[in-house]
C-alpha cells in the first residue's frame, strides 16, 4: 500500500474525488449529488475505452477512404502527365519538322542568290554583246531594246531582233527559268512552314491546357492529402487516448483490488468515543432549518477518531471546509465512505490506507459548529445515508 504505484493511484483519483466530494462546499446546503466512486468512474471509463475504439476504427475507415482518393488522384496525375509528355513530345517533333523546312528554305534562297547572280552575269554580257553588234546602227533599233525592266521580256525582244535564238539567251532564259521554278518552290515551302507553325501552336494551346488540368489535380491531390494526413494523426491521438483510458483503468483496477484485502463488510466501527447523538440525520432545525448528511456526536474536545472500517484516505481538507472545518473522507470500497468533520487534529495523510479502529484525528470544533462534536457521515456512491443504519 505504500510502493510507487499506490501513490499514482492516489494522484488519479485525488483528481476524481475533487468532483466526487464537492458537497463539501455544500455542506449544510440541499445538494446532495451522486459523485462517482472508483467502481463507477471504472465503469465509466470503460465505456469511454468502447467510444474510444469506435472513434479509432472510424478514424481508420476515414484514412482508407483518403487514401483510396489519394491513390485514384495519383493515377489521374499519371494518365495526364503521360498526355502531357505525348504532347511535349509531338511539340519537339513539329518544331524538328520546322528546323527541317527552313533549313530546305535556307537552301532555296541560297540557289535563288546564286542564279541571280548568274543571271545578272548573263544578262551583262548579253548587253555587251548587243551593244558590240549595233554599234553604229539604227539608234530606233535599240532603243527596242532600251530600259529592260523585265529580264524575260528583255529576252523575248533579243529573240525578236535576232531571228534566230543565240546560245546566250537560250542559257538566260534557261537561268531565269530555274530561279523562277525555285521561287515557286520556295514559296511552297513556305506555305509548309506557315502550316507547321500553326500545328505549333495548336500543339501549345493543348499543353498549355494539358498544364493547368495536372495543376489543378495536382491541386486535388494536395488537399486529399492533407485529409490523409490529418485522420492519421486523428487516429494516432486516438490511439494515444485509448492507451491512457487503458493506463487509468488499470490503476482503478488495481486501486480496488487493494481495496478488497480489506474486505469491508459494510458494517462500520462508532467513529469515536461514546457519546450523546446530538444532531440525527435528516432534516432538522437547529442551527438552521436544513438537511444534515449526517449525525453529530457529542464528545469532549480532544477525543479520538476512530476510522470507521479499513480503507483509503482520500480527502483531507483544513479551514472553513465549506463548514465541515477540518474534516477528511475515507473510502472503503464497494462505493463505500466516511466523513468526518470538525476535527480539532488530522494525525493521518492523504493518501494513506487505514485499519479500522485507528486513531485518525482528534475532536474540535472548526468550521460551522457551537461545540466540540463529531458529525459523521457514510455516503454510498456519493448518496448520504443515515450512519446509525450501517452499525
Ligand atoms: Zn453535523
Amino acid at each position: 500500500m505504500k510502493t510507487k504505484l499506490k501513490k499514482n493511484l492516489i494522484c488519479v483519483f485525488s483528481l476524481t474525488l475533487i468532483f466526487i466530494f464537492l458537497f463539501s462546499n455544500t455542506a449544510y446546503g440541499n445538494n446532495n449529488n451522486i459523485y462517482l466512486n472508483p467502481e463507477q468512474k471504472l465503469e465509466q471509463i470503460k465505456n469511454e475505452q468502447e467510444k474510444t475504439k469506435n472513434q479509432i476504427n472510424l478514424s481508420k475507415q476515414k484514412e482508407k477512404e483518403f487514401q483510396t482518393q489519394v491513390n485514384n488522384v495519383e493515377g489521374e496525375i499519371n494518365e495526364i502527365q503521360a498526355d502531357l509528355d505525348d504532347h511535349l513530345a509531338k511539340l519537339d517533333e513539329l518544331n524538328s519538322e520546322i528546323r527541317g523546312i527552313e533549313w530546305d528554305l535556307e537552301k532555296k534562297k541560297n540557289k535563288i542568290m546564286l542564279l541571280e547572280n548568274e543571271l545578272r552575269e548573263k544578262y551583262a554580257v548579253l548587253v555587251n554583246r548587243l551593244v558590240e553588234i549595233y554599234k553604229g546602227k539604227e539608234e530606233g533599233f535599240i532603243s527596242i531594246l532600251s530600259e529592260p525592266i523585265d529580264l524575260q521580256d528583255f529576252i523575248n525582244r533579243w529573240k525578236l531582233v535576232n531571228v534566230v535564238a543565240d546560245k546566250d539567251a537560250i542559257i538566260v532564259e534557261n537561268v531565269l527559268k530555274t530561279r523562277n521554278n525555285i521561287i515557286v518552290e520556295k514559296k511552297e515551302i513556305e506555305k509548309e512552314r506557315d502550316y507547321y507553325e500553326h500545328l505549333v501552336e495548336k500543339q501549345t494551346t493543348l499543353i498549355r491546357i494539358t498544364e493547368k488540368k495536372r495543376s489543378d489535380l495536382q491541386e486535388i491531390y494536395n488537399q486529399k492529402f492533407n485529409l490523409l494526413a490529418s485522420a492519421k494523426k486523428n487516429t494516432t491521438q486516438l490511439e494515444y487516448l485509448l492507451r491512457q483510458q487503458e493506463a487509468e483503468a488499470k490503476m482503478i483496477e488495481a486501486y480496488l483490488a487493494s481495496l478488497r484485502e480489506g474486505s469491508f463488510s459494510g458494517k462500520f466501527l462508532w467513529p469515536t468515543v461514546r457519546g450523546r447523538i446530538s444532531s440525527g440525520f435528516g432534516y432538522r432545525n437547529y442551527p438552521r432549518r436544513a438537511f444534515h448528511y449526517g449525525i453529530d456526536i457529542a464528545v469532549p474536545y480532544g477525543s479520538p477518531i476512530f476510522a470507521a472500517a479499513s480503507g483509503e484516505v482520500v480527502k483531507i481538507t483544513f479551514g472553513w471546509g465549506g463548514g465541515y472545518g477540518n474534516y477528511l473522507v475515507i473510502y472503503h470500497g464497494g462505493g463505500y465512505s466516511t466523513l468526518y468533520a470538525h476535527c480539532s487534529r488530522i494525525i493521518i495523510s492523504n493518501g494513506q490506507s487505514v485499519k479500522a479502529g485507528q486513531v485518525i484525528a482528534y475532536i474540535g470544533s472548526t468550521g460551522f459548529s457551537t461545540g466540540s462534536h463529531l458529525h459523521f457521515e457514510v455516503r454510498i456512491n456519493g448518496v448520504a445515508k443515515n450512519p446509525l443504519n450501517y452499525f
